[in-house]
């Protein structure tokens, strides 16, 4: 075979792409606006024109950091080139069950825990795409045996053509990302394609308790089961405190207070994930070993110790404003909140509405400083400060009345740091430095 590929962005994912079209015997180019990774066998064309780019090319393929709509992709739909993201790529070589991940928030969490249960039940299972590990250079490695646990993006849902999974969860929509989408419609309906091309043998796994996603239910050709901690559906609920799976009849499965992990949203997480769980027909028990002992991922809401008596908390994963909200509403104790970062050009009126009382004094810190102040109620039971630094944030939050300093930022890091990891480890150090440790 002599086709050509090439391949923009030179991410996990454009690297994982080029790794598959290599062994399947195409010759790769790559292009990067930004640092241009070359894998190795691959030609660079990056910084070239979209004639030149694109030149003796049978297919291009966009990593989910690009835009659909760019020079490159409209000047290759104008030639008639095949142009396709890597999930779209991976799928078409991929042989394992697939069960697909998508909402704003809780993704990594709840492909992490499904894995482990899976794991557990004795199944070889992976987990991939969006947390970091590129379902295109590992999917025509997986066995037909196999399950993938893919972690979807909006920006990697936008360019699936057919796609499709065994099992499709949304967790649950609000609004982020304007950066990519122009509106919660929009957005809404990227998240919304991770079920377009089930099928009556296919399940779609909805949050009953999110009324976006709950909607869902009326387009879905698959068999819908839903989750909520309000009530009873088919699917997964509580019940006096304890998780049910309900299909034909209802079966216990494990206590609320079994699970480690923090927060009614956690709680939210694992229903999802006993969900798919006993529909693939995991035993009960198993399932509840796992939520004893799964903990969150680093940096969401993870506690980071004591200093001054007072606890703390590292949710430097919190990008939007529901995850600090949520994690708000998880903190048992009066609180001081660190937040702030990056200018996402978003309203925080209806932030200040919905945070708990127990939030008792906010530092701000980070570009967006001013655009949280202009969302501040006239009238107000928290006390506000906007400091220079995280720094300077975390000695005045360690050094107050509070029981409870949570660093939950509500936005992304970009105005300071390369990512969450980087802000979270910030963080960590910069308390360690004021004395807190483990107790
Ligand atoms: P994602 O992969 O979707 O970004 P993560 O599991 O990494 O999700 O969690 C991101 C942030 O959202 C963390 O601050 C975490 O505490 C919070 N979070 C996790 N699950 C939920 C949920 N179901 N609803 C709201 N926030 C959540």
């Amino acid at each position: 075979m002599n086709k050509t590929a090439l391949i923009m962005g030179t991410g996990i994912s454009g690297r994982g792409a080029a790794q598959l079209l290599l062994r399947k015997g195409w010759r790769v180019c790559v292009y990067d606006d930004g640092g241009v990774c070359v894998p190795a066998g691959c030609e660079d064309r990056s910084g070239l024109s979209p004639e030149r780019a694109l030149h003796g090319v049978d297919m291009l393929v966009l990593s989910p950091g690009v835009k659909p709509r760019n020079a490159l992709s409209e000047y290759a739909a104008l030639c008639g080139i095949e142009v396709l993201g890597e999930v779209e790529l991976a799928f078409r070589h991929s042989r394992g069950e697939i069960v697909a991940v998508t909402g704003t928030n809780g993704k990594t969490t709840v492909t992490l825990l499904l894995k482990e249960i899976l794991s557990a039940a004795g199944i070889e299972s992976y987990a991939m795409g969006n947390i970091g590990v590129s379902f295109a250079e590992n999917a025509d490695r997986i066995g037909e045996d196999a399950v993938v646990v893919l972690e979807l993006s909006s920006f990697q849902l936008e360019s699936i053509v057919d796609f499709r999974s065994k099992y499709a969860v949304c967790l649950n929509i609000t609004p982020d990302h304007y950066e990519r989408h122009a509106t919660f419609a929009e957005y809404t309906d990227a998240k919304r394609k991770i079920f377009v091309n089930q099928t009556s043998e296919d399940v779609a796994v909805l949050n009953y308790d999110d009324e976006t996603v709950r909607a869902f239910e009326s387009d879905i050709a698959s068999r819908v089961y839903f989750f909520s901690l309000r009530q009873k559906v088919r699917g997964c609920y509580i019940e006096s405190g304890k998780i049910y799976f309900c299909d034909e009849r209802d079966e216990f499965v494990a206590n609320a207070d079994d699970l480690l992990m923090r927060g009614e949203h956690n709680l939210a997480n694992a229903l999802a994930c006993v969900c798919v769980a006993k529909l693939m027909g995991v035993k009960s028990e198993v399932i509840e070993k796992v939520l004893r002992r799964f903990s969150a991922p680093r940096f969401r809401l993870q506690y980071t110790g004591e200093v001054n008596g007072k606890k703390v908390y590292n949710d430097s994963k919190a990008t939007n404003i529901d995850s600090t909200l949520k994690a708000c509403r998880a903190m048992k104790g009066s609180t001081v909140l660190i937040m702030g970062g990056y200018d996402k050009g978003i309203s925080y009126e209806n932030f200040f509405a919905r945070l708990p009382r127990t939030v008792k004094r906010v530092i701000v810190t980070g570009d967006n400083a001013q655009s949280i102040k202009d969302g501040l109620p006239p009238e107000r039971d928290f006390s506000f400060e906007i400091t220079p630094s995280l720094f300077d944030a975390a000695q005045r939050a360690c050094s107050g009345e509070e029981e409870i300093v949570l660093f939950s930022p509500s936005t992304s890091s970009f105005d300071r740091y390369a990512d969450f990891e980087e802000r979270g480890e910030a963080f960590d150090c910069i308390v360690g430095a004021l004395g807190c440790g483990r107790v």
